[in-house]
């Protein structure tokens, strides 16, 4: 019997973080023939919410409430139950993003179920799911079975291939009402603290830098680099701890996790805190003065030189292309 398969998506600045896409083709790995349900928590987020049919979505619900409009995990957690008790799935899938790593134990422990987070492939091997998970901070990989029960798990960005955006497919998101009362917490503003427009998790290059950087100021030469490439910037701790950058900023074990096509990691050492956020990157390339750095190690491609010098004559070469 094919399967409901019920995937949490998120929006963020009035677009589907490129996650939800992915976690809709996850869910086809579990059950190609199964039904799968998009649910969108938000204020006004029902026509938004049709997208994801195009994505592969055979349903789609709308939870809408005033509350809703910014993330709160009582709030989210109310509205998401709702939905999962009245569907009742056989699978609920979410992307590994600060809300989805929030907001599934809280709804696993509701739901007495268990889960598997930061998931990087999924197999269907009959009536069991096999998931690929990193663990050690990335230096192995473990398969995690769900071998009965709900099938709940957060999918790593960047991992799964989002299905191809097909615009023949199309619907209405269902409508749901939900009480969401009782909230600890109200959300009346938020202050955005980012340097790039291009989201860090989900980037699909990055340019990382370090303590060699020497200055919050001398960051722009990063910025320039990443607007030829279209990438996101990043950063070491040894950067943050030092004040060039804000912590938003941070990858590695006590920061994001990436994994993008390409990763230019620029006068940062290669600490193994720092490689824990970013080895999985499927392109690495090391600017470093030192060519002892241990970043050269993990490195496809080094570059043993100055930054200063470096860094701006690959934008000026970027330029051309
Ligand atoms: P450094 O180690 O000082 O390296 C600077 C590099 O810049 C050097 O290799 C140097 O050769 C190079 N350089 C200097 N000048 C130039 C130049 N002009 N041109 C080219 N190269 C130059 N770190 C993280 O990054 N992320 C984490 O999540 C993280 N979590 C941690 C958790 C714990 C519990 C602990 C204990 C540490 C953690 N750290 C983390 C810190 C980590 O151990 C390192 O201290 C940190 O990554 C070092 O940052 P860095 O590489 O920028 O600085």
């Amino acid at each position: 019997m094919s399967k409901k398969l019920l995937v949490i998506a998120e929006i963020r600045d009035g677009e589907f973080r490129n996650v939800s896409y992915e976690a809709i083709a996850a869910a086809k790995e579990i059950d190609s023939e199964g039904e799968i349900v998009g649910v969108v928590c938000g204020d006004s987020v029902a026509d938004k919410a049709n997208e994801l049919f195009k994505y592969g979505a055979d349903r789609v619900i709308a939870v809408e409430h005033a509350n809703l409009s910014q993330y709160t995990p009582e709030g989210y957690a109310q509205a998401l139950q709702a939905v999962i008790e009245k569907e009742d799935p056989d699978a609920i899938l979410a992307g590994h993003t600060s809300i989805g790593r929030d907001i599934t134990p809280k709804l696993a422990s509701r739901l007495k179920s268990g889960l598997v987070s930061d998931a990087t492939a999924i197999e269907s091997a009959g009536s069991e799911v096999i998931f690929t998970r990193p663990i050690y901070s990335g230096k192995a990989f473990e398969k995690v079975v769900v071998k009965d029960g709900l099938i709940f798990a957060t999918i790593r960005p960047n991992n799964i291939p989002a299905l191809e955006k097909d615009d023949s497919r199309s619907g209405d998101a269902e409508s749901l009402e939900v009480e969401i009362k009782d909230l600890q917490t109200i959300i009346t503003d938020v202050v955005k603290n980012t340097t790039s427009g291009v989201d860090l998790s989900e980037a699909s290059v990055i340019v990382a830098g370090g303590r060699g950087m020497k200055g919050k100021e001398n960051f722009s030469i990063l910025d320039e680099l990443a607007e030829v490439l279209g990438a996101a910037v990043g950063a070491s701790r040894g950067a943050c701890d030092a004040e060039y950058c804000d912590y938003a900023m941070q990858i590695g074990q006590t920061g994001k996790v990436v994994t993008p096509d390409l990763y230019i990691a620029v006068g940062l050492s290669g600490a193994i805190q720092h490689v824990a956020g970013m080895s999985n990157s499927k392109v690495i390339v090391a600017i470093n003065k030192d060519p002892e750095a241990e970043i050269f190690q993990i490195a496809d491609y080094g570059i043993v030189g100055d930054l200063f010098d470096v860094v701006p004559k690959l934008t000026e070469e970027f330029k051309k292309v």
